[in-house]
């Protein structure tokens, strides 16, 4: 048998095989509609009967490789990309759940998905019930007979919190319900979600897989390992479908049968599709995923070891560091023991922090994180400043938190950049 290609060579190559003209990278196919070749071609395709292009609404050459490719490096049968992160997780919740359905999600979560959840998704009366990953039982109490998935991060940010997949995905098949797991800060070079049980994966591509922070997207991968007949609680998956007279999805699409849905579905009437130029530039940026990545986490580390010994430094929280609480798992699951996500506080609180913020001079102060640069960000006088004293406690943000997303510049550089902003 042959042995399948390592990481490494997927993120090099994607899935792109040479078209007629011998280019060496997938063409950018900006084209918003495709030509039939006659009426019964368009029936077939209309029909689902057979695979093809109609609309890029739907679908899109150049985004397609984007999607094999990510499917291959997560391990899935199929992906969709779409326009956001936020999007790859409105398609992936609006497909499993409708008003009155829960879904049980892990209580540390990226702001903006936490936003959605609460907030948004509550609108539609589909209610999202938050428990602390720290705590599996908390999970499983929570769980009822409408409830269609489990949702957590691979790495939890700020937080630097790593789960044990292999506990959660447990759960989620004790329960029928798929795991879903949203992958952005971990990418698939440090762990692939899939290999530990998890059934759907996220991506906010906008980070690490694109890596450049110039542009936006989102990919769903499927695992394709869901058996969604046997669970019994998704009828839209596997019983005959209105919209395309009367297809059966798990029939007619095997295994990829959510991917399908979601593409067909989700896509096709909500329409969060991706710019193919944007899908180019995140294959681009995939290419390099894996020497970025290497880079970033030991820039990371030796970043949390600068600053462990900084005598101006209250306090160091980098997974990566054995003798920190999320090492164990970090250790266990990620590749390189550890993200390129760290957060530390300076000696002096709120004051000293957001002064630390205006004196670094190399370091980016935006809101984003997996660009190859590096950033730093003060939540208690940006993204949590409405938050009060006691708010921003529990959540974890104490007034004195810097988090940093290590970028790949010469480490040197970075060290020098934050003893000067920390006042040597
Ligand atoms: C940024 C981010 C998102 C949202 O992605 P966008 O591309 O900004 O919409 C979701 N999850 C995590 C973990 C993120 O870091």
């Amino acid at each position: 048998m042959k042995k399948k290609l390592s990481i490494e060579t997927i993120a090099v190559h994607g899935t792109y095989k040479k078209d007629e003209t011998g280019a060496t990278n997938p063409a950018i196919y900006l084209s918003n509609a495709y030509q039939f070749k006659d009426s019964a071609h368009a029936a077939n395709l209309f029909d689902l009967s057979v695979a093809g292009y109609i609309y890029s609404r739907l679908n899109n050459p150049t985004t397609n490789h984007l999607e094999e490719t990510a499917a291959a490096l997560e391990g899935g049968v199929a992906a969709v990309a779409c326009a956001t992160g936020q999007f790859a997780e409105f398609m992936t919740i609006a497909s499993l759940a409708k008003c009155g359905d829960n879904i049980v999600a892990s209580n540390l979560l990226y702001g903006g998905t936490h936003t959605l959840f609460a907030n948004q998704f509550t609108r539609f009366g589909i209610e999202i019930r938050f428990a602390d990953p720290h705590n599996i039982d908390d999970f499983e109490k929570l769980i009822d007979d409408n409830t269609k998935a489990i949702y957590i991060e691979s790495i939890a940010n700020p937080q630097g919190f790593v789960p044990n997949f292999k506990k959660f995905a447990a759960l989620a098949s004790k329960h029928k319900v798929p795991l879903v797991v949203d992958n952005t800060c971990a990418t698939p070079y440090l762990v692939k979600p899939v290999n530990y049980g998890a059934d759907i994966v996220i991506h906010s591509a906008t980070k690490f897989l694109a890596g450049h922070g110039a542009v936006l997207g989102g990919l769903v991968i499927d695992s394709g390992k869901f058996d969604w007949a046997a669970s019994g609680k998704f009828p839209e998956l596997t019983t005959p479908d209105k919209s395309y007279h009367g297809l059966i999805f798990t029939e007619h699409f095997g295994s990829a049968a959510f991917a399908a849905k979601m593409r067909v579905s989700a896509m096709r009437d909500i329409g969060g599709t991706i710019s193919p130029f944007n899908s180019f530039l995140i294959q681009q940026g995939i290419g390099t995923l894996h020497l970025r990545m290497e880079r970033h986490v030991e820039n990371a580390k030796k970043l949390a070891k600068f600053l462990q010994n900084h005598k101006n430094v209250a306090w160091v929280d980098y997974n990566g560091l054995k003798d920190n609480k999320n090492h164990k798992n970090a250790d266990k699951f990620l590749t390189l023991g550890g993200g390129s996500l760290l957060t530390f506080g300076v000696k002096g609180g709120f004051e000293k922090s957001k002064q630390f913020i205006e004196k670094v001079s190399l370091a980016l102060h935006v809101s984003n994180l997996g660009d190859i640069k590096t950033i730093v960000t003060h939540p208690a006088s940006t993204t949590h400043r409405q938050l009060s004293e006691q708010e921003l406690a529990s959540s974890g943000v104490t007034a004195d938190l810097i988090r940093v997303s290590v970028g790949i510049e010469n480490i040197d550089d970075i060290t020098a950049d934050f003893d000067k902003a920390l006042g040597n």
